[in-house]
């Protein structure tokens, strides 16, 4: 979860920064390629914490060079369902998770769009739990008196910086992103960057980077052998991979046992005792399955 400069997630946060923007000849129109990055590795970083799905986060901006631009760097596959709006289009709605990209960054000063009060107002009250507002803030200020208004108020409630600051629940550790790659060479899989290592029910350890979405690994596939054994008769589990049980619930597998007595325990705690001769229908208990006797 987000810290938003070590503050709870439900909170506003102004990312300041001066890299500049570029002005697109055939839209007429302007953009800035790190907003663009940042907004989708802080949307990618949102939707894998498992909090959010992609209809609770919108995506404002003041200009149609940046909207494309956000456009084409998320995939539909990834990304379908996050609302990326002009401003214009934004008004009266609101969402969870609220991410603005302002655009304007330049020598000149020249603020555009962003200076139109109205415009300013509309977007910056519409988020119910975050808001997350990417822009130079410091030309901002010296370029309008609203803006220096947001940005002192901003200031004082510890909420503008240079840097987001995730925070590990697991490993209790704060990762800084300060610019896009961060994102995933600090944070690949919405964690930390340390290993997970959990012990799985199957009894192998998550390989994957510490992540914060399935943290119950019930979603995780393991792909390491299964070193347990079928019930009742004892016979190692010939299967090696956990998508296949899981699909199937338990892997069973016909063996011939002369007699045998099994034992089951039923939810209610009473124990029945059958004896079974011939073939027998055994099961691959706990073979990468969490699933108890009574249920399979
Ligand atoms: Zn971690
Ligand atoms: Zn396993
Ligand atoms: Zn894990
Ligand atoms: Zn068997």
């Amino acid at each position: 979860m987000i810290l938003a400069f070590c503050r709870n997630e439900e909170s506003r946060l102004f990312l300041n920064h001066s890299k500049k923007e570029t002005a697109d000849e055939m839209t007429m129109s302007h953009s800035n390629a790190f907003e663009a990055d940042m907004v989708v590795g802080l949307t990618r970083y949102l939707l894998s914490q498992g909090s959010y799905t992609t209809k609770d986060i919108t995506i404002i901006t003041m200009y149609t060079g940046q909207l494309l631009l956000i456009k084409n760097k998320m995939p539909k596959r990834e990304f379908e369902g996050i609302k990326i709006t002009s401003v214009d289009n934004f008004q009266g709605e609101e969402n969870k998770i609220i991410i603005i990209s302002l655009v304007r960054s330049n020598v000149a000063d020249n603020l555009g769009f962003v200076k139109i009060e109205n415009r300013v107002c509309v977007c910056l009250s519409r988020a119910q739990y975050g808001m997350y507002v990417f822009g130079n803030f410091d030309m901002l200020s010296r370029g309008s008196e609203l803006w220096k208004n947001v940005v002192n108020e901003a200031k004082e409630a510890k909420e503008l910086g240079s840097r987001l600051l995730l925070g590990c629940h697991m490993h209790q550790n704060i990762t800084e992103i300060q610019k896009p790659e961060d994102f995933k060479n600090k944070s690949p899989t919405g964690g930390c960057r340390l290993p997970c290592k959990k012990k799985l029910n199957c009894g192998h350890i998550c390989k994957m980077s510490c992540h914060n979405k399935d943290v119950e690994h019930k979603e995780y596939k393991c792909t390491e052998k299964c070193t347990k054994i079928f019930w009742p008769c004892n016979h190692p589990c010939p299967n090696a991979v956990m998508a296949y049980n899981v699909k199937r619930n338990a892997e069973r597998h016909v063996c011939s046992t002369p007699e045998m007595s099994i034992k089951t325990e039923r939810a209610s705690g009473a124990v029945n005792t059958e004896s079974v001769r011939g073939l027998v229908d055994c099961l691959a208990l706990l073979c990468h399955v969490t699933t108890d006797v009574t249920n399979i």
